[in-house]
């Protein structure tokens, strides 16, 4: 009885899915062939993002250009204050 039965070897060495589940440790559910986790767990078809992370959004707020014209903004409004500062 050590030797387990053939017919179940593989399911038993297969990769495990090892999610973090809410009652107790991490999921034991087999992994989706090809996949890290099991199908409840993402592993799913269809599931996940796409490669080359298309989904990721870009805003553009930190492109040298911006950040430039937010410094000349910075500038521009210190001048002004400056003057300001001069009229009273
Ligand atoms: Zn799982």
């Amino acid at each position: 009885m050590s030797n387990p039965a053939p017919k179940i070897r593989p399911m038993l060495t297969s990769p495990r899915c090892g999610a973090k589940t809410r009652f107790c440790g991490s999921c034991r559910s087999a992994a989706v062939r090809g996949k890290s986790r099991c199908r409840m767990h993402g592993g799913a078809q269809g599931s996940g993002a796409q490669k080359g992370n298309h989904n990721a959004r870009r805003h553009g707020l930190f492109t040298t250009d911006a950040i430039a014209e937010r410094q000349q903004i910075r500038d521009l409004l210190g001048e002004a204050r400056k003057l300001l500062q001069t009229m009273r």
